[in-house]
């Protein structure tokens, strides 16, 4: 259950336009927002007028908006942002997709009905209040997709001719959560990438405290699914000061850069999403997970398996979920199953060991 990155509208070329397919519409705006409860509440109206699933979250310092629908309907709505001009500059990622055809699926993320929300700051990267909140303004500078891929391309060539040689070592650094970095990530040959396999991004700012030494003094080439969680990421980093300045966040994230890379460049696996498609690959179409239980290739999230103690989503292949509802079926043969003993933790960060769960199944 995946889909192919597709351009804006590429299906409907040829046909009778695609006003009648499906779409998922992607976008940001950090801006100051002089009024947010009547920006959510023009949302809610305008939102439910256009049949448009998903969530909408508004804050004083901004908009996040992942929407579902048919694409006439979103082209509507890109229209009528477009002409507000606290939208200038906003990069609408528009992809036509399959509509939802897994109910449960599409429930489980938030697709099946609308939720705009208001909330005090769009993404919360310091859930320790004794951390201040980095200033938007000192994010990293954005790199579209095709400088991305040229900046690894040319790896050992000055992004800032201005800097020392030294200051312009590349790492490349994944700032989404480990059930994403699992089924697809950045690899560059002579690269590092970092993948902090973090559970939540608000774990990402003692990560990055953590490692501080592996990013001083790099060029540091920062992603994510669309890009709003480098902004604030990249900011935390150049917030440190001296020796890490040299910060820049691929522009419409693994999105835009598998648009522009269909047969996915630099990027292998496939690229999670938080909407009903799960995940979307590119031509490659080859698969980076794998089976926690068995270690099979693996990396459909379809069934939605989440460790019972901490809900993060873990990949078991259809085969394990069998033989693990077996399992369930007869408590009383656990100790006979050493190969579910061994694998008490699915990773080092679950607080406690796993044990399966898939919803339908308890
Ligand atoms: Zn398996
Ligand atoms: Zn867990």
């Amino acid at each position: 259950m995946d889909a192919r990155a597709q351009p804006r509208g590429q299906e409907g070329k040829g046909g009778g336009g695609d006003g009648g397919r499906y779409g998922v519409l992607l976008y940001y705006k950090y801006a100051e927002v002089p009024d947010a409860p009547a920006l959510a509440a023009f949302y809610a109206s305008h939102c439910r007028a256009l049949a448009l699933v998903g969530r909408v979250r508004v804050g004083p310092d901004g908009v996040n908006a992942t929407l579902g629908g048919r694409m006439a309907a979103l082209e509507k709505h890109v229209a009528e942002m477009s002409s507000n001009n606290l939208f200038e500059g906003t990069d609408f990622k528009l992809a036509s997709c399959e509509g939802p055809v897994d109910e449960r699926v599409a429930r489980e993320c938030g697709f099946t009905s609308l939720s705009v929300r208001l909330v005090k700051e769009l993404v919360t990267l310091c859930s320790n209040p004794s951390l201040a909140t980095p200033q938007i303004t000192c994010a990293g500078r954005h790199l579209s997709a095709s400088e991305f891929h040229s900046v690894l391309q040319n790896v050992g060539t000055a992004l800032d001719s201005e800097a020392p040689a030294e200051k312009n070592e590349v790492v490349v650094l994944d700032a989404r959560n480990v059930y994403e970095t699992r089924i697809g990530k950045f690899h560059v040959p002579n690269v590092v990438t970092l993948d902090p396999e973090i559970r939540q991004y608000s774990d990402l700012p003692l990560w990055i405290d953590e490692h501080a030494e592996k990013l001083r003094g790099k060029s540091i080439l920062m992603y994510c699914t669309g890009g709003i969680r480098c902004e604030m990421a990249s900011a935390y980093i150049r917030s440190k000061g001296e020796g890490f300045e040299n910060v820049f966040q691929l522009y419409g994230g693994i999105q835009r850069y598998l648009e522009q890379f269909p047969d996915g460049g630099y990027f292998e696996g496939k690229n999670f999403v938080f909407d009903h498609r799960i995940s979307v690959g590119s031509l490659k179409e080859n698969i980076l997970g794998t089976c926690l239980l068995c270690g099979s290739s693996f990396d459909d999230y379809s069934s939605r398996c989440r460790c019972r103690h901490c809900r993060m989503l873990v990949l078991v292949c259809s085969t394990c979920q069998v033989d693990k509802i077996l399992y369930l079926i007869l408590p009383s043969l656990q100790h006979l199953n050493t190969s579910y003993l061994n694998m008490r933790f699915h990773d080092s960060i679950c607080p406690l060991s796993f044990s399966f769960s898939s919803p339908g199944f308890h």
